[in-house]
């Protein structure tokens, strides 16, 4: 397993690449959710590159850039173990120089929920992404339904400026009570950790109303706030049943619907979602 920090060390590897390559992009820290997008493509590539880069243009001025948690000796075995060929281990000055000009910006699905939580955040995501897949040319980029709206903004991205690879969508890998895994969750205490529960409780509890019958988008995103309420050191940011390409919000659900939702365990935000009618 190589491991590579400048751009055109790595653009100089490619030609030595058996094809077709599959590239898993991460902020690192990884956990059995980032594996599971390796081990699939592993199984589905000749070659795997791996980036972990935490991302400063996707956190906003008062998010956690600098406490996010990094472990790269860890992360490292853990990759080589899965049989990674390449992790690509860029320093932010390498993917952004000095007065660094130029953007990616989806329009539409970007500017709701997360989007509107996070104002700039998938302008900071589409760029890092779009830059990645020029830099490592995989056939194949590996995505997690974890975060299903950034799928939706990179889905739009290689569609509407025709970029020449498949998106691979990976399902969400949980913890035993439900807490879908992420990096972030390693903020928790004990009594947040076991609090954190609520999230999957609430969409479950969503998705249990909707196999019952129930069509009405306002009911159930009432019930995913309610479940929330139950969980004192907890706190709603939005719960919301949407559209999974568009991200718009849904009255009725007669078709294919995502109950999405962002909660404040004390300091901590998680994200998580749910398919409602498979
Ligand atoms: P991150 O390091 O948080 O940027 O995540 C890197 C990739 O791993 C993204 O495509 C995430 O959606 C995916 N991912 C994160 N957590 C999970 C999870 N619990 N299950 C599946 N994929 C995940």
């Amino acid at each position: 397993m190589e491991v590579v920090r400048k751009i055109d060390d790595l653009k100089a590897l490619r030609p030595s690449w058996p094809r077709p390559v599959g590239l898993v992009p991460t902020m690192g820290y990884l956990h059995d959710g980032h594996l599971s997008l390796v081990r699939r493509a592993r199984t589905e590539n000749a070659a795997v590159v791996v980036s972990i880069f935490v991302n400063p243009t996707q956190f906003g001025p008062s998010e956690d850039l600098s406490s996010y948690p990094r472990n790269l000796d860890r992360d490292l075995e853990f990759l080589e173990r899965e049989g990674a060929d390449v992790v690509f281990v860029p320093p932010a000055s390498e993917m952004y120089p000095g007065g660094y000009p130029t953007w990616v910006d989806v329009e539409g699905v970007t500017s709701l929920l997360e989007g509107a939580s996070r104002p700039g955040h998938f302008r900071g995501v589409a760029t890092v992404c779009n830059k990645l897949f020029n830099i490592v040319a995989a056939e194949r980029a590996y995505f997690g339904q974890k975060d299903a709206q950034q799928v939706a903004v990179i889905a739009k991205m290689v569609h509407d400026l025709n970029m020449n690879l498949d998106i691979v969508v990976i399902p969400t890998v949980r913890e035993t009570d439900g807490l879908a895994m992420s990096s972030r969750n390693a903020y928790l205490g004990s009594e947040e950790r076991v609090a954190a529960g609520v999230l999957y409780r609430a969409l479950t509890s969503a998705r249990g109303m909707c196999r019952e019958g129930c069509l009405d988008a306002a009911l159930v995103r009432k019930r995913m706030a309610d479940v929330i309420r139950t969980e004192s050191l907890a706190s709603l940011d939005y719960a919301a049943v949407v559209a999974p390409g568009s991200f718009e919000e849904l009255e009725s659900l007669d078709g294919q619907a995502l109950a999405v939702i962002a909660v404040r365990i004390g300091a901590t935000r998680l994200i998580d979602n749910m398919t409602l009618l498979d």
